[in-house]
């Protein structure tokens, strides 16, 4: 607990566990910062650690399923950002999610679960059912629709004939930074035909897709932005406005 500064009041010390990739690490960084200053002004910024790890280990993890190995390398990490201070960690990526069980395992600070405020904005907007877009292993992974369900909403995931080109996209593109028109459209197909199928809006279930698609690609129908949600959860967290 530290910040406790001049006008700056309580702030809670947020630990990201970033590197999954870099590119949506720095989003990371930069929204919570600028989410601190919005709320307390002047030149007052976020108290945060960042953990950043080897991608390249990371996607080694999870092409060959190896996630027993995964959580342990990440709970390792996590653990270093509580021994650094941190009073909550948020893990930036939504695949390894699917390891979040062995990492809180390991924390005695709290984890905040970025299916947690996605599920709060889409009660907010009163969805029933979305879409979830992200790479193969978050698609056909549990973690979106056991916590989705568990709230009322049904989760749709694409035809699995998109499956291969939609991680494609994240691995060989967006997470070295690239954005391309030609994936932009493949997207934003692959949301239509969500829409078409029953989502009422769509989860951009991976923490760099924002860099791809934006709300105004597809203004009529919701789009969920787990970096924005979690960051922003982290901010609310951070000034003592919520726990959860
Ligand atoms: N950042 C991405 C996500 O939110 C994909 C990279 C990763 O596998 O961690 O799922």
């Amino acid at each position: 607990m530290n910040g406790d500064d001049a006008g700056g009041g309580e702030r809670r010390t947020v630990g990201i566990l970033g590197g999954m990739s870099s590119q949506s690490t720095v989003e990371y960084y930069r929204l919570i910062d600028e989410g601190i200053n919005d709320a307390r002004g002047g030149h007052h910024a976020a108290e945060l650690l960042i953990r950043s790890v080897d991608f390249g280990t990371v996607e080694r993890f999870i092409k060959t399923e190896q996630w027993d190995d995964a959580g342990e390398y990440l709970a390792d990490a996590a653990v270093d950002l509580e021994a650094g201070g941190a009073d909550f960690v948020v893990m930036a990526t939504n695949t390894m999610h699917r390891v979040a069980p062995r990492i809180e395992a390991a924390l005695s600070v709290p984890f905040v679960h970025i299916v947690d405020p996605a599920a709060d904005a889409i009660h907010a907007e009163g969805l029933d059912a979305v879409g979830v877009l992200g790479t193969r292993a978050t698609m056909d992974g549990a973690f979106y629709r056991e916590r989705f369900e568990a709230r009322g909403i049904d989760v749709i995931v694409p035809d699995r004939s998109r499956f291969d080109e939609l991680d494609r996209i994240i691995f060989e593109e967006l997470t070295k930074g690239e954005v391309r028109e030609s994936s932009r459209a493949f997207y934003l197909g692959a949301i239509d035909s969500l829409v078409e199928r029953g989502a009422e809006g769509i989860v951009l279930g991976c923490t760099e897709i924002e860099l791809l698609v934006e709300q105004t690609d597809r203004p009529g129908v919701p789009l969920f932005d787990t970096t924005a949600l979690h960051a922003e959860r982290a901010v609310e967290r951070s000034l003592g406005q919520t726990d959860t």
